[in-house]
């Protein structure tokens, strides 16, 4: 057992290394035989499985039996022609999805976590699916584990190790060798893959990985890994039984009428299936998953990486963003701007402290803290003194100490929250007066307000540090420093847009009220008054849930909170009905990132453990890409919800025309293969358009409001059933009065192409809601997708098997030309719907 073996009997095993962890050539072999560091085995589905997968719907069973049918009654032609059809829908279906599926790896594969491993003696960061037994891992606090490993090395290591052993604390961690019998949540000298690394920092060596991990080894978590069908698919479903039942009741009536009129059983069955199949929108699934397929790619292309696939459509019904302010609503560049130092012999030593008590450093323009960036910009030229010890920041605390060497013992230099630091200074009456005198006037001014402070220290003992609440205390005060933090450029355009669209913003920052306040005013997302508007932490904790939740319509800020205040308030306000968004970066943010309705990690501020708790992770680290993510979830939704109505409006229609006809006691105008036919080129080409309709400029702007939960409202209903009417009505008038004023032949012919015209020109009026065709932004995948089918009309028309086929004839130009005018009518009332609807909302 790895845990009962000491460091070096394990780097001996691996071929590995304390210092330099594995060579180039012991890596190659380690991968040889480890392979990829996968929790599933990568089953990825075969293109050839794909194919056949398109097969193997109810749709298919029945054209197919309606092929075999007509080959034993030697009609092999339209046997051949059914199965045709059926090899082209698979090869569309095929399309769609195998594109879908491309998409969706892609996805992935952005969306793995990253770790650190130490190579030839250098640090490199790695996918976690590259790293192998051997490895030696470079961890720190935020870190998502994605082996498992021994530890070598550890400073105050502790691991959340929940997902495997069900313990909520934070679990220490150190190195050491355990006997081999120790069961799994007792092993404090391993890291577990899949578990988080809470705090500390330190290296180990990975033993095992992928499915030898302890995670891997649980069975039933692997199922979880499956990608789920998402609500929307599953709702989508439904409608689809729906509308087979409805085609199902039709098929029986059509079958009972034409028996009565002495048709054989043979001719109702085919004309049966041609109807069910006619009423299936059989790509709708699909369609959704390209829709949300393209748009996760179109987000990743404006910094949003989506994580999981549901997110898209919970995106589109976000009506309160909860984000950090700090790095998100502001750029982060940090720079004193003022500084307040009591006694001026003290500039010194405070600048002493600002570099002393600091993990920032100025190489290759700066990296750390951004905060403390600013603060080591400040004491530039002030060389930093030599640490012996660091009683880390926490936000909770909100400060931190250093401990350095100095002559008799040694100085503390402590920095914080002038609340957190001020209390624990000795102070005159005046002093403290003055000290928060100015500590407001910085904060009014939206600064970011720092305290520092010192203190000297005689014993101390390096290897038995004292606890922080032993050594912060009886400081003394050297000064505040007001920090300035700009918004982001984008930031307010964007907030505006979320008011003006229905989207509450609520920002959350551990800082002062009064700084919080004169931001959140800057930005725009308070006015003058705002009673009620802002919270604190402390404040927060003094009231019970159902308290919060009466309150928290009202609160946009909440200042000085911990990371454990985000739950409660993502909590509160989902119980008020809300889909809330929630950003966050560091460790203690995962819970709250879990519990909201779409999590959003910091891609290149954040910590990996809250990228993988989230749902959607900002490459930008900006509040405008969340803003642009709802936009896109919004348009997805409608665009989806538009290509539905196309979808049950013309197969309504075809329902009707089919009942219509029968009930009126007149031949069908159609045989079996025409409707399998408009079934093909109708549903097939304008539906894939319309699902991947771009996102109109402004969309956000213009939107209406959060998608709601249905499709179904009242005023897709009334479309819906209004364009079938409608599209029922002028085919069997046309239909009728040919029956009586010439031969059966070119009625059908006429009907045929009709119903074409029909359900193509339909979909111009499915691009948008509520805009005119002639507004919206030239779209060639939708001309085409119209243009296509036509063509292959006319192919279809002068060539005499298939006019056979058909059973139609040739009719000429200017009758055609007379369809497609009938054929605009629909069209053109539900565009005139439109500006009538408009004029009457803006009367
Ligand atoms: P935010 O949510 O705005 O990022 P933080 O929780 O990071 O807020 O910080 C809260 C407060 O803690 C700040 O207002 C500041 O006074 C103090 N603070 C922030 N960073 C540090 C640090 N590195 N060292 C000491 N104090 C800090
Ligand atoms: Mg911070």
């Amino acid at each position: 057992m790895h845990w009962s073996k000491t460091p070096q009997e394990l780097f001996r095993n691996f071929g590995s290394d304390e210092h330099n962890g594995l060579s180039q050539e012991a890596y190659a072999a380690a991968w040889k035989k480890f392979g990829p560091n996968n929790l599933t085995e990568s089953k990825r589905v075969s293109r050839f499985f794909l194919f056949f997968k398109q097969f193997q719907n109810m749709m298919t069973g029945l054209l197919l039996l309606a092929a075999g049918i007509s080959f034993f009654l030697k009609e092999e032609i339209d046997a051949m022609a059914i199965f045709a059809i059926v090899i082209l829908n698979g090869v569309v279906g095929f399309i769609q999805e195998a594109k879908a599926e491309a998409s969706i790896a892609a996805l992935k594969k952005l969306s793995t976590p990253k770790a650190k491993v130490i190579r030839e003696g250098k640090v490199k960061v790695v996918e976690s699916t590259e790293v192998v037994p051997g490895d030696l891992l470079t961890l720190e606090a935020g870190d998502y584990i994605v082996a498992d490993a021994v530890v070598i090395h550890g400073y105050q290591l502790a691991a959340d190790e929940a997902i495997l052993t069900g313990e909520s604390m934070p679990v220490e961690k150190s190195s050491g060798v355990v006997k081999a019998e120790t069961n799994l949540g007792e092993r404090t000298n391993m890291l577990h893959s899949s578990t988080a690394l809470t705090s500390g920092s330190g290296k180990a060596l990975v033993v095992s990985t992928g499915m030898e991990t302890e995670i891997g080894k649980i069975a039933g978590l692997l199922d979880a890994t499956k990608s789920e069908e998402t609500p929307l698919q599953k709702r989508l479903a439904k409608v689809s039984n729906k509308l087979l039942v409805l085609g199902l009741a039709v098929m029986i009536i059509v079958g009972i009428i034409e028996y009565t009129k002495g048709n054989t059983w043979l001719d109702i069955f085919m004309l049966s299936i041609s109807l069910a199949i006619a009423a299936i929108p059989e790509g709708l699934p699909t369609i959704v998953t390209l829709a949300l397929a393209l748009a996760v790619r179109r987000m990743s292309k404006r910094n949003a990486i989506v994580r999981k696939m549901n997110a898209v459509e919970t995106l589109g019904s976000t009506d309160v963003i909860c984000t950090d302010k700090t790095g998100t609503l502001t750029t982060g560049d940090m720079v004193v701007r003022e500084v307040f130092a009591p006694s001026p012999e003290n500039k010194d030593k405070l600048n002493l402290a600002a570099v002393a008590c600091n993990n920032a450093s100025l190489d290759n323009g700066g990296s750390g803290d951004p905060t403390e960036i600013a603060l080591l910009k400040m004491a530039e030229g002030t060389p930093a003194p030599e640490r012996i010890h660091e009683w880390s920041f926490e936000s909770n605390r909100k400060r931190m100490s250093v401990a350095v060497a100095a002559e008799n013992g040694v100085n503390i230099y402590s920095k914080g929250a002038p609340e957190a630091i001020l209390p624990l200074c000795g102070f005159s009456e005046e002093g403290k007066s003055e000290a928060e005198k100015i500590m407001r006037e910085f904060s009014m001014k939206g600064r970011r307000t720092l305290a520092l402070a010192w203190r000297s220290l005689k014993d101390f003992d390096v290897n038995h540090p004292p606890a922080h609440g032993d050594v912060e205390k009886n400081l003394q005060f050297l000064g505040l420093v007001a920090i300035a933090d700009p918004p982001k450029e984008e930031t307010v355009p964007s907030i505006s847009v979320c008011k003006s669209s229905g989207i509450k913003v609520i920002m959350i920052t551990g800082d002062h009220p009064l700084t919080a306040e004169a931001i959140a005013k800057e930005l725009g997302i308070i006015g003058k008054d705002i009673t009620g508007q802002v919270m604190t932490g402390a404040e927060l904790d003094t009231i019970n849930a159902e308290e919060l939740s009466r309150r928290c319509e009202n609160i946009l800020v909440y200042a000085r909170v911990s990371p454990e205040h985000k739950l409660k308030i993502v909590e509160a306000l989902q119980k008020n009905g809300h889909t809330v968004a929630m950003t966050g970066d560091g460790v203690n943010d995962s819970p709250a990132l879990k519990k909201a309705s779409i999590g959003v990690a910091m891609g290149r501020a954040g910590t990996e453990v809250a990228r993988q708790a989230s749902s959607m992770v900002l490459t930008d680290d900006n509040f405008a890409t969340i803003v642009h993510a709802v936009e896109e979830g919004r348009a997805i939704f409608g665009n989806i919800k538009r290509t539905i109505q196309y979808l049950l409006s013309t197969n309504l229609a075809e329902i009707l025309i089919v009942l219509g006809s029968s009930l009126a006691g007149m031949p069908v105008p159609f045989v079996p293969l025409t409707l399998l036919w408009i079934n093909l080129v109708t549903d097939g080409f304008p539906s894939l358009a319309l699902a991947a309709e771009p996102v109109a400029k402004d969309f956000l702007k213009k939107s209406e409001g959060p998608s709601p939960a249905s499709f179904f409202d009242e005023g897709f209903m009334k479309e819906m059933f209004l364009v079938a009417f409608l599209m029922t009505i002028i085919e069997l008038s046309v239909y009728f009065y040919l029956l009586k004023t010439g031969d059966e032949i070119t009625a059908r012919s006429c009907a045929f192409h009709l119903l074409v015209y029909l359900a193509l020109f339909r979909s111009f009026s499915c691009r948008s809601e509520n805009r005119i065709y002639t507004q919206l932004p030239f779209n060639q995948f939708h001309i085409l997708s119209v243009i296509i089918p036509i063509i292959l009309q006319v192919f279809l028309e002068t060539n005499s098997s298939f006019r056979e086929l058909f059973e139609i004839s040739r009719i000429n130009f200017t009758t055609h030309l007379l369809l497609m005018l009938l054929a605009l009518i629909p069209v053109s009332l539900i565009e005139l719907r439109k500006v009538l609807r408009y004029r009457e909302n803006n009367a």
